[in-house]
């Protein structure tokens, strides 16, 4: 993931800044608060001292405050009585054209005609008298004003902690929290990468090569009154290039590109998310036609409210807004929006509705020739040796995704640097490949050849059984790359139309599941934890079989199924029936595990085919298979719709049972043959 390329360009909120705005406000604090302190004096002490002297300057009527604020000539201040009163030689300057006795005043009207009188009898000219209100709201204010800046200032940083230099911090820092920081490559301008760039990828860039296409002359489709999908969302594991594929889209189509993670959106103040995601649409809107890319779209996708507990509104207000946006603007706008996941599992459902995110496009970590490809496009910018042999590289390196490939590629670039080498051979590569394989071992799984032989056995285990048995579903690709964080090899079928089952067909089914423990057992004499997740399947099945479809002749046409799960602490059966269903579903699967080992010990020799093929080439599509053990001996019913059944497991998961009251409810094919 390209994270923070060209991303954040804008003038970053400074920490400086805050310690600037601090002292400014202590300044202007004190500068506003200088006015030395009047020193409160009598009246009578004011006529006799003051007035008198005809030292009066002017008089302030501060009237709201019932006081009476002198100002006395400068030149006079040295007298004694000044001297005195405040007990030092006042400094001029320092008290500028400021009042410096205050006396106390209740009657307005009185004290008027008490100093006009004592002026008269002392022969005083009339003294400079102004009436004037006192800021009263000053001192306060500058207070409040002055404690909400710490406040906010305190709040920021705390933030900026909280939050790492992300949060709180995008440009423009946080007066601008609710503005996208959707970076725009601008068109043409950044986003120069193309299809070129991204290798691999064959049946992703055909599929995204309508959207280019529409983005690229949108009238084509909308005068025949076509609709052109409005997202397409991206599956795949981190760093298989869907970043980057994205990009290559907005590249082809020369049209600008918004890109942001969805963990942009959630920020720890609320309505920011909601606020976010406005603002990125109004300016895709702008810009249109465009590209939006939200990255890591889990991060607000996840399914809504299932937890009261666990619930969390920003994310859901987002995620709202997110969908009305999306319904609120037609196909023709000319805005597609892209999103990456690894786990589309978890997404809201609402996202997957037609007009949203109604396309899947599936980004595989790469095969052998999917990785050569990527090799020779990383190789492009490196001067390599001669020697170099990119077929060996990719063979070196299952399980590797494009952006391992790019480090691998890089690495060894400079470990041949290290070395003075003119050119990067096979020896640097061999180095950066087990450098990065050590990165990776607690990233991904990186698997060893001998782990990658049983895998291979394991799946041919599959293959081959689908192959054989006459109500399996035909297979349609078999392979052991990886595939996202669950599964270390896998058999892909298509599943016929089908609303009903009947016991052979679940035979069958529990027989092609078991295929890959029993070839295991057959190929290396010892199982592994690699079937923990058939086990499941199978284990479900069968207790579906005894419990729920009344298959069992022992048991009987009975259904336990319980879909509310009310009976969670009591079974609705007696403790001998439980028994007798334990017995049964063991007996179902060790017929069926027997009936496997059976059929694959006959076939031992095409296992041993497609397991060879699988460790030379890690997919197999049904072509293939066909070439190398012949046409399927059964013929193949409507193809509906493709199914992927994840049959291997990682080695570090165990087998866990599946007790009987979920036994009927579960998401297996049988599912849907539950007759209420
Ligand atoms: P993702 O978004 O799936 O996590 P990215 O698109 O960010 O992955 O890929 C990271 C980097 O890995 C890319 O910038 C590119 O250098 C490299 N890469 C990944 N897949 C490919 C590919 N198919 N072809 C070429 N380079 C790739
Ligand atoms: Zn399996």
């Amino acid at each position: 993931m390209e994270k923070g390329d060209g991303q954040r360009k804008g003038p970053k909120f400074n920490i400086y800044w805050i310690y600037g705005i601090i002292i400014i406000v202590l300044i202007s604090a004190q500068v506003f608060n200088f006015s030395p302190e009047l020193k409160v004096i009598t009246e009578k002490q004011f006529r006799d001292n003051i007035l008198v002297q005809g030292d009066v300057q002017k008089l302030d009527l501060v009237k709201n405050k019932e006081q009476v604020h002198v100002y006395v000539y400068k030149d006079r201040l040295n007298k004694d009585f000044y001297v005195k009163q405040f007990k030092s030689r006042l400094d001029p300057k320092k008290i500028g054209n400021s009042p410096i006795f205050s006396f106390e005043v209740v009657d307005w009207k009185a004290f008027e005609e008490r100093l006009d009188v004592f002026c008269k009898a002392n022969n005083i000219a009339e003294v400079d008298m102004r009436v004037v209100k006192a800021p009263e709201w000053f001192g306060p204010l500058l207070n409040t004003v002055f404690t909400l800046l710490i406040i906010i200032v305190a709040w920021v940083l705390l933030m900026r902690k909280m939050g790492g230099p992300s949060s709180g911090g995008g440009p423009g820092g946080i007066f601008n929290i609710g503005k996208s920081k959707a970076t725009l490559f601008d068109k043409g301008a950044k986003v120069n990468i193309t299809f070129a760039d991204v290798a691999g990828l064959d049946e992703a860039k055909v599929e995204v090569m309508e959207i280019v296409d529409f983005l690229k002359n949108p009238k084509k489709y909308t005068s025949l009154g076509g609709k052109i999908p409005k997202g397409a969302l991206l599956v795949g594991p981190p760093g298989t290039g869907k970043t980057l594929l994205a990009k290559a889209m907005a590249g082809e189509a020369q049209v600008p590109f918004f890109s942001l993670s969805g963990s942009d959106f959630v920020e720890m103040f609320v309505g920011v998310g909601a606020s976010r995601v406005r603002d990125l649409f109004k300016q895709a809107r702008e810009k249109a036609p465009c590209i939006i890319f939200i990255d890591e779209i889990d991060a607000i996708g996840r399914a809504r409210g299932r937890n009261a507990i666990m619930s969390n509104d920003e994310r859901e207000n987002t995620l709202n807004q997110l969908l009305v946006e999306m319904d609120g603007f037609g196909g023709d706008t000319g805005i597609i929006i892209l999103a990456a996941t690894n786990r589309p599992d978890v997404l809201d459902s609402a996202l997957l509705r037609p007009g949203r995110f109604d396309r899947q496009i599936s980004i595989d970590r790469p095969d052998v020739k999917g990785r050569e490809a990527i090799f020779k496009v990383h190789l492009m910018p490196i001067k390599i040796s001669e020697t170099l042999d990119l077929h060996k590289l990719a063979e070196q390196t299952p399980g590797f995704a494009g952006a391992d490939i790019a480090n691998v590629c890089n690495e060894a670039a400079l470990i041949a640097a290290r070395k003075g080498k003119e050119a990067v051979d096979m020896s640097d590569f061999q180095d950066a490949i087990d450098r990065v394989i050590g990165g990776l071992e607690k990233k991904n799984k990186i698997i060893a050849p001998h782990e990658k032989a049983v895998i291979a056995y394991h799946e041919a285990g599959h293959a081959v059984c689908g192959w054989f048995l006459e109500h399996a579903y035909p297979l349609l690709k078999v392979t052991i790359v990886p595939r996202g964080t669950a599964a270390l090899g896998y058999a892909q079928y298509t599943p016929t139309e089908q609303y009903l089952y009947n016991t052979d067909q679940l035979m069958d089914q529990i027989c092609m599941t078991l295929g890959g423990r029993a070839a295991e057992q057959i190929f290396f004499g010892k199982i592994s934890t690699g079937a923990a997740n058939d086990l499941q399947q199978i284990t479900r099945i069968a207790y579906s079989m005894v419990t729920a479809y009344g298959m069992n002749s022992k048991v009987g046409n009975v259904s336990f199924y319980d879909p509310t799960q009310e009976n969670t602490f009591t079974k609705p059966f007696s403790e001998e029936t439980g028994k007798i269903i334990d017995e049964e579903v063991r007996g179902i699967i060790d017929e069926a595990y027997q009936r496997t080992i059976q059929l694959l010990t006959e076939k031992k020799e095409q296992v041993e085919k497609l397991a060879k093929e699988l460790l030379d080439k890690e997919v197999l599509h049904k072509s293939d298979v066909e070439e190398l053990i012949g046409k399927r001996p059964f013929e193949e019913k409507k193809i509906l719709e493709v199914e992927t059944e994840v049959a291997a497991e990682p080695v570090t998961e165990t087998v866990s049972s599946v007790p009987v009251e979920q036994a009927g409810d579960n998401d297996t094919a049988t599912d849907s043959t539950v007759i209420a």
